[in-house]
């Protein structure tokens, strides 16, 4: 039961780092100049941090097509989990649809599973992840044993910004890609620009639930976020441009020594 499970999730995996895989297609193209190349393979770890709604996905899609590694998200390893009914998306389900963290009993497990696939050799964009103090330093734990650098990214967005940000968010089913309804619609209404599919709001993305979630932000991942910060670690990039913009700023701060 347990190898079948493990198995399964290995299949969904892959299936999960096909877009990072054709991304790396694209992009180790025989032009690509050196210099490019070798920025290419120091990207390692980043850790995007930031409140719901700051555009960390969106953040992460660029990351992955630009320096071909795979983006973990915890909250679509979660999503997915729910999705297909597993006991642990049963049990993550109640709290995600409160807008309270899933326990890291739930949680830490399928990172760790994640994290130790072979597309994540070169390294990865962590998205969601860390969103605890406590979650901080397992992670610290996990990657003393992966001789990558390791970049921790802060998309500062004003509070007064998130809401709309959030009750406008609207995704794609199919390739997780986010829209806003009043920032950054899709070409049609409604409608996925990059494979048709009609877009959904997240049930999370309900008000009562994101006042919880930008709550639970304060009080659980501020902390960790200032422990990065005590260690002189922490890199701040304005998120509240647009997403090129950040997405520049990024690369700056991933390109300095
Ligand atoms: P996100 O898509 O990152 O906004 O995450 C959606 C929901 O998944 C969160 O509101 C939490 O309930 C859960 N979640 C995602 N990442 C974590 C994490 N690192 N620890 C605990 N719960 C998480």
């Amino acid at each position: 039961m347990k190898t079948e499970s493990g198995k399964l999730s290995r299949r969904r995996f892959l299936k999960e780092s096909t877009a990072a895989v054709a991304a790396a297609l694209t992009i180790r193209r025989p032009g690509l100049a050196r210099g490019a190349e070798k920025e290419l393979s120091r990207a390692g770890v980043v850790v995007l941090l930031g409140p719901p709604g700051a555009g960390k996905s969106e953040q992460s899609r660029r990351l992955t097509e630009r320096y071909s590694i795979p983006a973990i998200s915890t909250g679509d390893l979660l999503r997915d989990h729910v999705r297909r009914g597993t006991p642990l998306g049963l049990q993550a389900d109640s709290y995600m649809r409160a807008g309270k963290l899933v326990p890291d009993s739930l949680m830490n497990p399928i990172l760790e599973d994640r994290m130790s696939q072979p597309d994540c050799e070169r390294g990865f964009i962590l998205d969601g992840y860390p969103r605890t103090l406590a979650q901080a330093e397992s992670l610290g734990a996990l990657l003393k044993n992966k001789s990558l650098p390791t970049h921790v990214i802060l998309l500062d967005v004003p509070t007064e910004r998130l809401f709309k940000l959030l009750t406008g968010r609207r995704v794609c089913p199919r390739c997780n890609r986010s829209y806003n309804i009043y920032f950054q619609p899709p070409k049609k209404e409604g409608v996925c620009d990059v494979d048709n599919a009609s877009l959904v709001q997240r049930s999370d993305d309900k008000e009562e639930v994101i006042r919880r979630r930008l709550d639970t932000y304060q009080k659980e991942t501020v902390p960790a976020i200032e422990y990065y910060a005590s260690q002189g670690r922490l890199e701040r990039v304005n998120g509240d441009q647009p997403p090129e913009k950040v997405a520049a700023e990024i690369e700056a701060k991933l390109a300095a020594p």
